[in-house]
């Protein structure tokens, strides 16, 4: 039997279907390749944006912004802790949205120290 007919049959059987794996934590994620930010052709992404994510005292490094930012822009430092670069962090507030623990705040550029 072909390979497509076997899948035709399997999606057929409820019983046997795949199960939806689930995962307690990110840790248990299997690693994935994900691509580097770089340069666009409107600059660093740092440079346009409006707000930008400040991780708060009380984080208990639990990794979740880490999975959800969808620039890969948080970094796991060696002590566990996490850290995010603003020359391409966009801003977007997700990290934020999805902190279990609410210790993102995500504050107006004018607000940051470095201006
Ligand atoms: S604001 Fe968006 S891009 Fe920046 S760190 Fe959070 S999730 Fe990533
Ligand atoms: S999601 Fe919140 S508590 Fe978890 S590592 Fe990120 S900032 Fe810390």
């Amino acid at each position: 039997m072909s390979e497509s007919k076997e899948w035709k049959k399997i999606a057929k059987s409820k019983e046997k279907r795949p199960k939806v794996q689930e995962y307690k934590n990110w840790k248990e994620l299997p690693p994935i390749p994900i691509s580097l930010p770089i340069e666009g052709s409107m600059g660093i992404t740092g440079d346009w944006r409006t707000f930008q994510p400040v991780i708060l005292e009380g984080c208990n490094k639990c990794g979740i912004c880490w999975m959800y930012c969808p620039e890969g822009v948080i970094k796991r430092k060696e002590d566990g802790s996490f850290e995010i670069d603003m020359v391409y962090c966009k801003g977007c507030g997700i990290c934020a949205k999805e902190c279990p623990t609410q210790k993102i705040k995500m504050i107006r550029e004018s607000e940051s120290k470095d201006e």
